[in-house]
């Protein structure tokens, strides 16, 4: 089983990302480490956060693909998050927070994963965001919740915690 990341846009020539289970599973646990350590606003943080429900451990196996345009980037501010995005990428390729893992990641499956997202996070428009999607989300998730304004971490990872708990715990 698979989970595919696309980016549904009709004038987007980029291929879907499709990783495996397991791959699915280390690029969310490595995008949380480097997100984590790289936000340094609240609107960055959420977006962390909705990358990080991204959990297969609770929400099933092979059920966690999304289309990008989902992904809560607020218009406004959307160049910013997307460089933070891309930020987050590079910190992946340089293995931010790895060191905080009980295992090693592999690279060389890792690495064309981390290219392709950047790939997809490059074609993304303020306009192909799909507003309706985000704010469903914000709504859902409760701004005004503890872990929207304290946003905690997990001790040993340093991930940002979802209403699941921390992601690397979790797929321990
Ligand atoms: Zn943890």
């Amino acid at each position: 089983m698979s989970n595919t990341i696309s980016l549904s846009v009709a004038d987007a020539d980029v291929p879907d990302l499709r990783m495996q289970n397991g791959l699915t599973s280390v690029f969310i646990s490595t995008f949380g480490l480097a997100a984590t350590r790289l936000a340094d606003t609240d609107d960055q943080r959420l977006l962390t956060i909705w990358f990080l429900e991204k959990d297969q451990s609770v929400v099933g196996m092979g059920s966690v693909g999304f289309d990008l345009v989902e992904a809560p980037f607020l218009p406004a501010a959307f160049e910013t998050q997307r460089a933070f995005m891309l930020q987050s990428t590079g910190g992946m390729t340089s293995r931010l927070g790895w060191e905080t893992l009980s295992y090693e990641p592999n690279p060389r499956l890792l690495d064309p994963s981390i290219a392709s997202f950047a790939a997809l996070l490059n074609h993304v428009t303020r306009e192909h965001l799909d507003i309706a999607a985000a704010e469903e989300w914000r709504d859902s998730c409760g701004a005004e919740e503890l872990m929207f304004s304290g946003f905690p971490t997990c001790t040993q990872h340093k991930i940002l915690s979802t209403v699941f708990g921390c992601h690397a715990c979790n797929d321990r």
